[in-house]
This record gives C-alpha cells, sequence and structure tokens, in this order.
C-alpha cells in the first residue's frame, strides 16, 4: 500500500484537513499541527482531537500515513540559547499535538548553525531530538534531508547518520527524504534514484525511511538551493518519480507532495498511485 498525497491546510479545524485530503483521493498526507508561524498557539482541544481521530477511522486512514511536519520557527542546531529553548518548547508541544492525534511521528529540519562548529549544531540539534523524545516517549521523529545551503545541517547520509548517532534515543529516529532537497543536495535523483535509495537502505535500513517528501526542482542539480515544482515539469523530471514510487522502501509510508500547484495534486496523487501498483 501506497500512502500518497499532499501537504493539507488545518484551517478552521484541524479536522478538516482529513476531508481535504480524501476529497482529493489522497491515500496519506501532511498536515501541520498548528499555524506554523506563530510560537505559541492555543492547545488542541480535546473535541478538535477526537474529531481528526474519528475522521482517519472513517476514511479508512492508518496513522501511518499522515507525517505532520513541525513548524518553521523551531531551529535545533541554533548555537542562541533563547532560540534554542523556544524551539525546544515548541517542538515539545508539536510532538504532544502528534500523539493526541493518534498518530506517530513528526517531521522536523535538523536546523542551521550559524557560527561555531558544525559538530556542535549536530549535538544541539541531537540534544533537542533527545528531550523531545524523553518527555513524550511515544513520539517518533523523522528528521528531514535539506538543500544544504549556508549552515543547513542535514544534506548528504554522512549527516542524518552524524545526528542519529549522537541520539540516545536513536530508536525512535529516522527520516524523510525529499526529492527536490537531495536533488538540490547534489543527489542526482533524476538519473539513479533507485541507486540512491538502495544506498539509504543499505546504510540505515528501510525501516529508518519514515517518509518522504515527493517534489520536483526548479533548481539545478547540486544548486543548494529549495524550489519545488510540481511533479514532471522540473528538472527532476516524472520518470524518477515513477521510479521512487516503485521501490519497496517507499511502501507503507507517507509520500507528501508540497508541490506548489494544489490544481494538479489530484492529478499527480492518481497518477503516482496508479504507477506504485503497476
Ligand atoms: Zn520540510
Ligand atoms: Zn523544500
Amino acid at each position: 500500500m501506497h500512502f500518497i498525497g499532499p501537504h493539507v491546510s488545518i484551517k478552521e479545524n484541524i479536522a478538516l484537513s482529513v476531508d481535504r485530503a480524501k476529497a482529493l483521493g489522497a491515500t496519506g498526507f501532511a498536515i501541520f499541527t498548528k499555524n506554523q508561524r506563530i510560537w505559541t498557539a492555543p492547545p488542541l482541544q480535546d473535541e478538535d482531537a477526537a474529531a481528526f481521530r474519528e475522521g482517519i477511522r472513517e476514511n479508512g486512514y492508518t496513522p501511518d500515513a499522515v507525517l505532520p511536519h513541525a513548524g518553521y520557527l523551531i531551529n535545533p542546531a541554533t548555537p542562541d540559547r533563547d532560540l534554542w529553548n523556544k524551539s525546544f518548547a515548541l517542538f515539545e508541544d508539536e510532538a504532544m499535538r502528534t500523539v493526541k492525534l493518534g498518530l506517530r511521528t513528526i517531521n522536523i529540519h535538523p536546523g542551521a548553525y550559524k557560527e561555531g562548529s558544525r559538530e556542535d549544531g549536530i549535538k544541539r540539534a541531537a540534544q533537542m531530538i533527545d528531550s523531545v523524545i524523553e518527555n513524550v516517549p511515544e513520539i517518533r521523529i523523522a528528521v528531514e534531508n535539506t538543500a544544504g545551503a549556508g549552515t543547513i545541517l542535514g544534506s548528504s547520509f554522512d549527516e542524518l547518520e552524524a545526528i542519529l548517532q549522537e541520539s540516545k534515543h536513536g530508536e525512535n529516529v529516522g527520516f524523510t527524504l525529499d526529492t527536490a532537497h537531495l536533488f538540490g543536495a547534489g543527489y542526482d535523483v533524476k538519473t539513479d534514484p533507485v541507486r540512491i535509495l538502495d544506498d539509504f537502505v543499505s546504510r540505515f535500513g528501510k525501516e529508518k525511511l519514515f517518509g518522504m517528501h515527493l517534489n520536483d526542482s526548479k533548481v539545478g542539480l547540486g544548486s543548494k538551493k529549495d524550489r519545488h515544482e510540481s511533479i514532471g515539469l522540473g528538472l527532476i523530471g516524472k520518470e524518477a518519480f515513477v521510479e521512487i514510487v516503485k521501490h519497496p522502501a517507499t511502501e507503507g509510508i507517507p509520500l507528501i507532495l508540497e508541490t506548489p500547484d494544489e490544481n494538479r495534486w489530484q492529478a499527480e496523487i492518481a497518477c503516482l498511485l496508479q504507477e506504485s501498483k503497476l
């Protein structure tokens, strides 16, 4: 079974996200657990969380098909102590929301270390991940790979592995691979998506691939930039995505579209679901 769908809005009520996904024919989807632009949001109400869980059940989704994305304000690698503390409080809150929604896994960007050493940045990111797991033991954390601009961590499998190794709770830590970020970081996902996924599996094991973000890219291989494009309209091209959804590592995990044109989502989902079954 392939869990394919977009990152949908939680506007008005988080439970509506399920209906939005369903209406597009999605078999999986992503959400923010709260408004991602602000540090503090009103608590997740019991009745809203219950309505979301009910929607998941009624519409035939499994919790494993949904991958919440933590807010962009969170910087686990930051050397700024105040920002680290604020980031930690928000990340912990989002992990608790995820569990309250009946879900297991939250996706996080490892962040940017800004100054000082990369190694210290990795340590700070791992420390935040560990602290969240210690306070919310049910949560699994999916560290997302990045295109690697500036001091942003996580643009290579080596660096993802370093974060995992640094964590004391590695059993609860895995990864999300974003195809546009891979391409930006210099992994030629257009030419050889199968080899890249095989390399990931031989290094970490299939069970460490918690999800993928399926995005084509507006910018070139190794550009270090992150500009998403609709599937088939970018520099990666549709064929690579067909190979990805046929790869055994992508079965049973959320495969999330963060593509820019919402009007194409339904067709993108239908096409990739169809290909995954061929
Ligand atoms: Zn992301
Ligand atoms: Zn991106």
